[in-house]
């Protein structure tokens, strides 16, 4: 496991509070809008921050943050290194030193195992046919939002406006999928070199998060 970026400190990574924010190299998808490419699979030459690096960064600023978000990448791919990492840092900061998990959904069962382990999650819901998009299992990111639903975890699911993955016609289907869930949120889709140069304008955001309210789903555009 390595961790490739670190954002000393950020307003924007965990609701409310102020945190810095490392990338963990490696992800199982390769989404067409992904902003992170370069980590998706990383070079074994890229330079990387230790995990005693990164706790004495974090006790050195401990006075101005109040916890630390872990993205990727996909940082579930990573399983008991990433809780060991956790614990470490919970245990030289401190229980109160919050910790968020950015997560694509792709690994239930770490969220069954280790859900509890962290402060706060956000999961990334991206398609109604990941099989399609994504070459992965519909079933696996329903069952991640299944247990997310029976947290009792604080978190959100966050999903990125991509013209050719969401599309007018699957509000209904996400209203569905989404049942049950306070607090969702639409992001803009920013384009990227090579995904769609197409983008959502902000009424037909506003179009899509009114089906889905009429649908009984909690939703804000971010
Ligand atoms: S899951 Fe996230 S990091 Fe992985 S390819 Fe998709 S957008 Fe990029």
């Amino acid at each position: 496991m390595k961790i490739l970026g670190l954002v000393k400190t950020s307003t924007v990574d965990y609701p409310s509070k102020l945190v810095s924010t490392i990338f963990l190299g490696g992800c199982n998808f390769n989404c067409e809008y992904c902003h992170n490419r370069d980590l998706i699979k990383p070079e074994d030459s890229v330079p990387s921050i230790s995990e005693d690096e990164l706790i004495s960064f974090l006790k050195g600023r401990r006075n101005i943050i109040e916890g630390l978000c872990i993205t990727g990448g996909e940082a579930t791919i990573w399983g008991e290194k990433l809780i060991s990492l956790v614990r470490k840092i919970k245990s030289e900061l401190g229980n109160d030193f919050l910790i968020k998990l950015d997560t694509n959904g792709s690994n239930p069962n770490f969220l069954r195992d280790y859900a509890n382990e962290f402060d706060y999650i956000a999961m990334d819901f991206k398609t109604t046919n990941y099989k399609k998009y994504l070459n992965f299992s519909d079933e696996i990111i329903k069952e991640s939002l299944n247990i997310l639903k029976n947290t009792k975890i604080p978190y959100e699911i966050r999903i990125t406006m991509y013209p050719p993955y969401i599309k007018e016609e699957d509000m209904e289907s996400i209203a569905k999928i989404l049942e049950g869930i306070d607090k969702v949120f639409l992001q803009e889709y920013k384009p990227v070199e090579f995904g769609s140069q197409e983008i959502y304008s902000l009424p037909i955001l506003e179009k899509f998060k009114d089906i889905l309210i009429k649908n009984g789903v909690s939703i804000e555009i971010r």
